[in-house]
């Protein structure tokens, strides 16, 4: 049965639910109004997932791609990209290959500028581009972005210059229409943004503070994706980081998770990073 849902997933890396102390964490008050209220009808996810540490990116990001505790499986949280184990698992369970099982067309929106994808060294494929290569076959490159038919990682281009990119920058309401272009071809649309991790890392207020106002500007405009009949928009996170400014690392907060359109209500009784595929799952059932 095809209910015709379309579903825009846009991946926020090291997105944490941090403290009411505007010292610490930039989100909270009114600097960024339309996030705060996107954030604000999020539902809290557990991404300590019963194991001992700090959440990690490997693990988190293939919990949540998979549903799959991977912690667990691996018995800790594993950093960075993900070790060959892991991506067995990647391979076998991911939302990619679950949903194209079920007929349903999913794409991941990223453009990769490099000429061959399939050439990243294994200890440098994250879980995006794991599952997108084997589930998939390709990912979108340059061509694609030139023409608006993927988004760069930064939103606006604009670390892309240092990397041979002579094209113009663009707003992150235009990167977000381009988003939404390609949600409107396929089921499920991804798209990953970490420059929240780098500038959590960093621990620089001015950098979270650049990153954060481009998420201003381009989330609401994705949200306005699920203002149509049968669109659903979702947020997540792998774990905290951007939201406390007093750590460098990673926190152990829960992680915000906002659905909004048809069927967010499946979504709102959700507990931990693993809960997310199969409700993505049961939305197309
Ligand atoms: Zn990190």
């Amino acid at each position: 049965m095809d209910n015709g849902l379309k579903i825009i997933f846009v991946f926020v890396d090291g997105l944490g639910i941090g403290s009411s102390d505007p010292a610490t964490n930039l989100l909270c008050g009114d600097r960024f109004p339309n996030l705060g209220k996107m954030l604000a009808s999020a539902t809290p996810l557990d991404a300590r997932l019963g194991v001992d540490g700090l959440p990690q990116s490997a693990t988190g990001q293939a919990t949540l791609f998979t549903g799959v505790n991977a912690a667990r499986e691996l018995g800790r949280h594993v950093e960075g990209f993900p070790p060959a184990r892991l991506k067995e698992t990647i391979r076998r369970e991911n939302i990619f290959s679950k949903l194209r099982k079920i007929g349903k067309s999913c794409t991941f929106a990223n453009a990769y500028w490099i000429d061959d994808p399939h050439r990243i060294p294994p200890r440098r494929q994250s879980v995006t581009t794991v599952m997108s290569l084997s589930a998939l076959g390709k990912v979108r490159g340059k061509k694609e972005l030139m023409e608006g038919k993927a988004v760069n990682h930064d939103i606006t281009r604009h670390t892309m210059h240092t990397r041979g990119y002579d094209g113009e920058l663009i707003v992150p309401e235009t990167a977000a229409n381009h988003l939404i272009g390609l949600a409107e071809e396929h089921n499920f649309t991804l798209f990953e943004y970490f420059l929240t991790d780098r500038a959590g890392h960093a621990r620089n207020r001015d950098l979270v503070f650049q990153t954060l106002e481009t998420l201003e500007r381009f989330l609401p405009r994705v949200g306005t994706f699920a203002e149509q009949p049968n669109h659903l928009f979702l947020l997540g996170s792998d774990h905290g980081n951007i939201e406390d400014l007093s750590t460098f690392s990673h926190t152990s907060n829960p992680v915000p998770l906002v659905a909004l359109g048809t069927f967010a209500e499946k979504f709102q009784t959700l507990e931990t990073l693993a809960d997310v595929v199969p409700a993505i799952l049961g939305s197309f059932s």
